[in-house]
């Protein structure tokens, strides 16, 4: 017989079968109330989880709520770089996360080493790192951003200060081009995001005439440069409820289809195809289907797996993402 802290230890997550007879649901919002606890959701986990978190939103949408909440305890069903940035925003909090292996590809391109080295190699540029790092990036960054705001944050700064920008070279090529700014960019890329296959997008199109392609800046440049829009996850929700159109090729991960068909039920939405790689004739994030009902159930009950941020690494790490915060006010 495993102890909880054992099945975390070696497989990342709490492993305890959860009986049949249990209506997951019910109990986890019945130990959410008895924890004062809240659950924040990306856009990309399963729709089940989707529902019954309290807010679900992309990366700046979920910080503001994770440094502005009041629970006691935060369960953050995303992956491991969204409850450490919940954690460095409310050190005070307990930060649960129903899987510890659901990372993220682009975090693990950029290792605090050979950052810290390809940093030193420009010593006169500022450090604009995208949220999707580990907090050890986050510690040696300036400012942090997302895809929501990364535009403003750049045209925030003086016009010929040099930017090293990271971990995702597609969205900093995108960045560099809207705003005109000299930019060096670290080479990670999303797994999900760069395996949109053109080809069958191409025949998707030819399929669909009258469908507006709309893709996450993730995506590689022979996406965007196609893209009738561009935007960050929520920016895609506003355009497909704004737009007059009803038909969208929608290319960054499914999930956001649920929270898209929810809010216009009647437009036809239709995930951008991955490579044959994906098990899915859609593009679905590894990790963040890590995720599951069951986990989320487990993790609130037995508050693990929690994360933890060492103190010297988490104080400057919140000074970049506190800086990120201020200058998105309003955003
Ligand atoms: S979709 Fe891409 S960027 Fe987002 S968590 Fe998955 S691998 Fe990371």
């Amino acid at each position: 017989m495993t102890t909880i802290q054992e099945q975390v230890s070696r497989y990342g997550y709490v492993t305890e079968k959860v009986s049949e007879h249990i209506d997951l649901i019910a109990e986890i919002n019945r130990l959410k109330i008895e924890k004062n606890a809240v659950i924040l959701a990306h856009y990309y986990v399963d729709g089940a989880i989707q529902d019954l978190a309290d807010y679900i939103g992309d990366s700046l949408g979920l910080s503001q709520q994770a440094a502005a909440t009041e629970a006691e305890m935060i369960v953050f069903c995303g992956v491991h770089f969204m409850g450490e940035t919940a954690k460095i925003l409310s050190p005070n909090k307990k930060v649960v996360i129903p899987d510890m292996n659901a990372g993220c590809s682009l975090a693990d391109s950029a290792p605090a080493d050979k950052f810290a080295a390809f940093k030193a190699q420009h010593p006169d540029h500022i450090v604009i790192s995208y949220i999707n790092c580990s907090a050890e990036i986050k510690a040696l960054t300036d400012i942090v951003c997302t895809s929501s705001n990364a535009l403003q944050i750049v045209e925030s700064l003086p016009k010929d200060q040099k930017i090293i920008f990271a971990p995702d070279a597609n969205l900093g090529r995108y960045v560099a081009q809207k705003t005109g700014r000299d930019m060096v960019l670290w080479d990670g890329a999303c797994i999900v995001h760069i395996d949109i296959s053109r080809e069958k997008l191409a025949q998707l199109r030819v399929e669909h005439p009258d469908a507006l392609l709309i893709a996450h800046p993730e995506c590689k440049e022979d996406i965007l440069l196609q893209s009738d829009f561009v935007s960050s996850t929520t920016g895609l929700l506003k355009f497909v409820k704004a737009s007059n159109h009803q038909k969208f090729i929608v290319a960054t991960e499914a999930g956001i289809l649920h929270k898209m068909k929810e809010s216009v039920p009647g437009k036809k939405l239709i995930p951008a195809p991955g490579s044959d790689n994906n098990t899915c004739a859609c593009s679905e994030c590894p990790y963040m289907k890590m995720n599951t009902l069951e986990k989320v159930y487990n993790a609130l009950r037995y508050e693990q797996p929690e994360i933890h941020v060492p103190e010297d690494i988490r104080l400057k790490a919140y000074g970049s993402l506190e800086r990120m915060l201020e200058l998105s006010k309003g955003i």
